[in-house]
């Protein structure tokens, strides 16, 4: 699947490099040293090399003041040779993700994060959309996958998983129950499922007697236990019911990686026309900035 996003993206890519001389850069901003955050680099790193989009790193240490991040935002805002910004998460306690929902140029916000993307996103307007979320959809739709009149149940709430998950299957017509922490009697609500989303950051979550014969799950579970890549779900336990699931790793990872990528050729179609377009269709030619059809940031 992220072969094809990648085969898919890649005329859009020369074209835009053709019109404006630049290739498309992504800074990512990792404040100290995380594994998981730099893991999730890495993933990036690979991704974009073999899309030809520049990454700049961003490394700043854990003294840095809540004004300086500020400051670095603002100044990759401006800084026309950088396409789109992504932090890496967790930023430390003294440096909270507002900062950078407050800070963040729309234009520039690959990972859809900010008030204006999903503000958007919830109203059903274009946005650049959060990659993990979007690439679940899309493992969806290449499989074949209906979510007309769908139960989905989504594990999770965070404002980069789960909530947009559950906004993008909404407006596709999807019944959906989005769960968290304080949800009662999770296994209720994933023995109804038709599809279960887990993306709760907790290793084992789905498991035996949670899931219905026949459902489809999907996985965005990154933990590492024993030094090893797990997801949310205990598949030993559960596989054999399922008519589908994404594993970890493997699944919902790759695509995650390369729907950031197409993002940053989004948000450099969106630097073009100074706008937050349609969502990217990718045709074999004559993509260029949308029509006047839609807000500016
Ligand atoms: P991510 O960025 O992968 O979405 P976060 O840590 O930001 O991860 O969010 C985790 C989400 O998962 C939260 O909304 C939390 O309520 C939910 N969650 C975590 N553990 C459980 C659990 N045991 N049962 C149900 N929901 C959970």
């Amino acid at each position: 699947v992220a072969a094809l996003i990648q085969e898919k993206s890649q005329m859009a890519l020369t074209m835009i490099v053709r019109e404006t001389g630049r290739v498309p850069s992504l800074a990512t901003i990792l404040v100290g040293v995380d594994p998981s955050a730099g893991a999730y680099r890495r993933s990036i790193v690979r991704t974009l090399g073999k899309m030809a989009i520049r990454h700049v790193p961003v490394d700043l240490p854990t003294t840095l003041t809540a004004e300086e991040f500020s400051a670095t935002l603002r100044r990759l805002n401006e800084d026309p040779d950088i396409t789109g910004v992504l932090v890496l998460m967790p930023l430390p306690a003294h440096l909270p993700a507002e900062l950078v929902l407050d800070h963040l140029a729309p234009l520039k916000d690959v990972d859809g994060i900010t008030p204006t993307n999903a503000g958007r996103l919830h109203l059903g307007m274009p946005a650049i959309k959060p990659s993990t979320p979007e690439g679940g959809i899309e493992l969806l739709d290449h499989y074949g996958i209906d979510l007309t009149g769908r139960h989905v149940v989504v594990i999770g709430r965070s404002n980069v998983v789960g909530r947009p998950l559950a906004t993008m299957l909404t407006l596709r017509d999807a019944t959906v129950t989005l769960c968290h922490r304080q949800t009662r009697d999770l296994g209720r609500l994933t023995r109804q499922a038709d599809i279960v989303a887990v993306a709760a950051g907790c290793p084992g979550l789905l498991t035996h007697g949670m899931v219905r014969q026949g459902a489809v799950v999907l996985d965005f579970g990154v933990n590492v236990v024993d030094g090893s890549l797990v997801g949310d779900v205990d598949i030993p336990k559960i596989g054999h019911l399922l008519a589908a699931y994404s594993p970890v790793p493997g699944g919902a990872g790759p695509v995650t990686a390369m729907v950031l990528a197409r993002n940053v050729i989004v948000a450099a179609y969106a630097a073009l026309g100074e706008r937050i377009g349609p969502p990217l269709e990718l045709p074999a030619a004559g993509f260029g900035p949308p029509a006047d059809s839609g807000i500016g940031d």
